[in-house]
């Protein structure tokens, strides 16, 4: 039987951006290989979460083993195609090549990665054998990097895996909140299809795990526990904070992750009257859309309570919106949205001291679109339905750092939901540890 392709509809927004790293030929691949050191205590593979051996996989795109690259990258990281693509690699591997500690031009790695990956997948996608059935059943709650990376790494081990996942589209923000830039939602669904023909995955779509199940589209998490040797919860994050000032309500004001879900997968998305958005916020979700705005057509504010130093964003993230258009307007915070006939014209904006609003200093910006990207709640509700399963004071499932158990003994969890909203290396980082512990559990290995 044909695996099932997961596709998204066309005429989706996202489909008009440019890579702004694009896939290398097999000269430049090559030539950029043979400028690695491979040095012997290499730093970059430190830098990874995941550890790939990256000298390794580069010297074997510099002798044109693609296939053999794609397998050392692939071992340690089963996401290794998303990666290559969505992965900050100018604070990870490539900020730790030995190039930048002189001054000089970092070995480009994620190109490098994406080169071996993309490649071999289309090419010759057959490169792991799982081993034969356990029998054994695990449920992955969620469907982002985190479970899609540990129900690969189970499904080689001979388990079978069973994803719910409450969207209809699967893939988390792998396939539905990277900047299209970077990776664009087909791609990630393409790599989330290969990671399924590895073994016995399934994938339950349109099925949200909840504490007690009042119908169809629903499964209680004492059901899961039930019916599964163990569960793994990739639960993600919830839905984008509000900030809590007149106007904000209604039409015009957007929260970050949902307008940048609707420029990757809606159909025939357009931003009707809008020149100018004001988006709220310092730190990466911020910037890549304010990114993604100004790649549309639209002026962009992106807007700061403290000042540029204090930014949580990368910097690197920064430059490159600036170069492309976005305005960074520090120390200031907006204590209205201003409304005619009910359509957002303005944002009041008010001057800060230590992140606060000063009384009296505000001024008012035109804009017809405010985007609040100030951070996401937790979508961690479900994890206290799983008996022993503890939350932190921040809302995130606590773990024992070294196997990501939680308090449950058959269930485990990593990605956002335990470390707060990190990046996808960590999700599968965290998928890793879990799984060996998960391992040890099921076949005492
Ligand atoms: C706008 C944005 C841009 C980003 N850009 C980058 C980037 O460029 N590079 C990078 O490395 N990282 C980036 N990240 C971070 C990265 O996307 C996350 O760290 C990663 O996706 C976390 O994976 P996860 O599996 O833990 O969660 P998620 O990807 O959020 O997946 C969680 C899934 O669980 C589902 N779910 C939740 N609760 C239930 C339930 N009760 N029942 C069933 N299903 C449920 C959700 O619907 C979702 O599909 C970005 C994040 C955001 C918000
Ligand atoms: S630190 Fe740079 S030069 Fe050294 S092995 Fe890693 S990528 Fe190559």
């Amino acid at each position: 039987m044909e695996p099932k392709r997961f596709e998204l509809p066309s005429g989706r927004a996202e489909e008009g951006f440019k890579d702004k790293k694009p896939l290398y030929t097999q000269a430049e691949a090559v030539a950029e290989a043979n400028r690695c050191l491979y040095c012997s205590d290499a730093p970059c593979i430190k830098a990874c979460p995941t550890a790939i051996n990256i000298p390794e996989f580069i010297r074997k795109i510099g002798t044109s083993n693609i296939r053999g690259a794609a397998r050392t990258i692939l071992t340690a990281n089963i996401l290794g195609q998303s990666c290559a693509q969505a992965c900050p690699v100018e604070v990870l591997c490539a900020g730790s090549c030995v190039y930048t500690g002189w001054g000089r031009e970092a070995i480009n790695i994620g190109r490098l990665q994406r080169f071996a990956v993309e490649n071999t997948l289309k090419k010759t996608p057959e490169l792991f054998q799982a081993k034969p059935a356990t029998g054994k059943k695990i449920a992955l709650v969620g469907s982002g990097p985190a479970s899609i990376a540990a129900a690969g790494m189970l499904a080689l081990e001979g388990h079978t895996c069973i994803i719910y996942e409450r969207k209809a589209i699967p893939g988390g923000l792998n396939s539905l909140g990277i900047a299209p830039y970077k990776l664009k939602g087909p791609e990630a669904l393409r790599e989330m299809e290969w990671v399924f023909s590895l073994g016995r995955i399934e994938l339950r779509t349109g099925v949200e795990v909840v504490e007690q199940a009042k119908g169809p589209g629903q499964v209680s998490a004492s059901e899961l526990i039930a019916s599964h040797d163990a569960v793994f919860l990739g639960l993600g994050l919830g839905a984008d904070s509000r900030l809590g000032v007149p106007g904000e309500d209604g039409e015009g004001v957007e929260g970050a992750t949902l307008l940048i879900e609707r420029i990757k997968a809606e159909p025939g998305f357009k931003l009707q009257g809008v020149k100018r958005a004001m988006i709220v916020g310092g730190g990466n979700t911020a910037l890549d859309i304010a990114h993604e705005l100004v790649l549309l057509g639209v002026e962009v504010d992106m807007v700061y309570r403290r000042s540029e130093k204090e930014m949580g964003g990368y910097a690197h993230e920064l430059d490159s919106a600036r170069v492309d258009g976005v305005r960074l307007v520090e120390n200031r915070q907006p204590v209205e949205v201003v409304r005619e006939g009910g359509k957002v014209v303005a944002v009041k904006l008010a001057t800060t001291r230590d992140g606060k609003p000063v009384p009296g200093t505000e001024e008012v910006v035109p804009a017809e679109l405010v985007v609040m990207a100030i951070g996401q709640e937790r979508a961690t509700g479900v994890a206290k339905a799983f008996p022993g399963v503890e939350l932190d004071a921040r809302g995130r499932v606590k773990v024992d750092a070294a196997t990501h158990r939680t308090g449950h003994a058959k269930v485990w969890s990593g990605g956002d939901c335990v470390n707060g909203g990190k990046e996808v290396v960590n999700a599968v980082a965290e998928a890793k540890i879990a799984v060996r512990d998960i391992q040890r559990h099921l076949v005492g290995e």
